[in-house]
């Protein structure tokens, strides 16, 4: 167990919390925002030291979410996984406490009654599935596994033609669900509850969306991936090396920002390293994650 892994909010009646996978991962802006330099993060001091280092380096985190809401358990995403061979050697073959974390967090996986993925990236299903004697099965053997009908045809038809998108997590993580009855395809005007709805966030991937929570006059929403890193919300429309259609993807991040600027609404965003969580904020002609 490890308590930094987890993180709570309160928002109205739902309880939400963080499980971190892999925390505090550094890397070059560039990665994100191809045309980006250390000195471009710099300018941006609000973003030290939480979601950026002194020397311009971007920092992300690999996490997923579980909420509890009108007697519903939902995890939205489930990170990388354990035992996984993956393209790059970092997400290869993880042996993390997930599972006991999500168990401190007050989140038992038996309880959990819904698995919603904001979209089908290895980083965001991998805990679908748990390896038991050389077989994959459902982790949340309870629950009713929602994708986005759009999202999966999206992936069907890649797998289908041979898309360039790497796509051995398929096999491990959505193939057994399936093999298991437990997918339901969802569009994007589904409820959970009438505190919880999704908002179509395309431009990523084609399906993906962002979760809103909605209890006695308080929101939240979970971002998924239309945005990193909160740099983004400084210059959403610049595009990013992650989105499949970039300019979707900016044309949805620049309505994000502007939609909830001083709303008070919690973002709280799906690779946001701790606390992971703010309000969005006029900054000049910019806007910045008030913490
Ligand atoms: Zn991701």
């Amino acid at each position: 167990m490890a308590a930094e892994h987890i993180r709570q909010w309160r928002v109205g009646d739902v309880d939400i919390a963080r499980i971190v996978e892999v925390s505090g991962f550094e890397d070059d802006i560039s990665m994100l925002l191809p045309d980006a330099t250390p000195q471009y993060v710099q300018q941006f001091g609000w973003l030290a030291p939480h979601f950026a280092t002194p020397d311009g380096r971007m920092i992300i985190s690999f996490q997923c979410f579980v909420l509890r809401s009108k007697g519903r358990t939902a995890m939205i995403d489930t990170c990388i996984g354990n035992d996984r061979k993956r393209e790059f050697d970092v997400f290869c073959n993880l042996q993390s406490t997930f599972l006991e974390d999500l168990r401190s967090a007050g989140f038992p996986a038996e309880q959990v009654t819904d698995v919603l993925c904001t979209h089908l990236h290895f980083d965001h299903v991998g805990w679908n599935t748990r390896l038991v004697d050389g077989k994959w099965v459902p982790t949340f053997p309870q629950a009713r596994y929602l994708f986005g009908r759009r999202e999966w045809q999206h992936w069907t038809h890649l797998r289908d033609t041979g898309g360039y998108h790497h796509m051995d997590h398929l096999q491990d993580s959505i193939d057994p669900i399936l093999a298991a009855g437990l997918e339901e395809f969802i569009d994007a005007d589904f409820r959970l509850t009438d505190e919880v709805s999704l908002i179509a966030t395309p431009g990523h991937t084609p399906g993906h969306v962002s979760v809103l929570i909605e209890s006695r006059g308080e929101q939240a929403v979970i971002t998924g991936d239309l945005m990193h890193n909160p740099i983004q919300i400084a210059v959403p429309a610049t595009e990013a090396r992650f989105d499949m259609d970039k300019s979707q993807a900016a044309r949805t991040r620049c309505d994000f920002v502007q939609r909830f600027c001083n709303t008070g609404t919690l973002v709280i965003g799906s690779h946001f390293p701790e606390p992971t969580a703010g309000v969005i904020v006029p900054d000049g002609q910019a806007w910045r994650l008030e913490i």
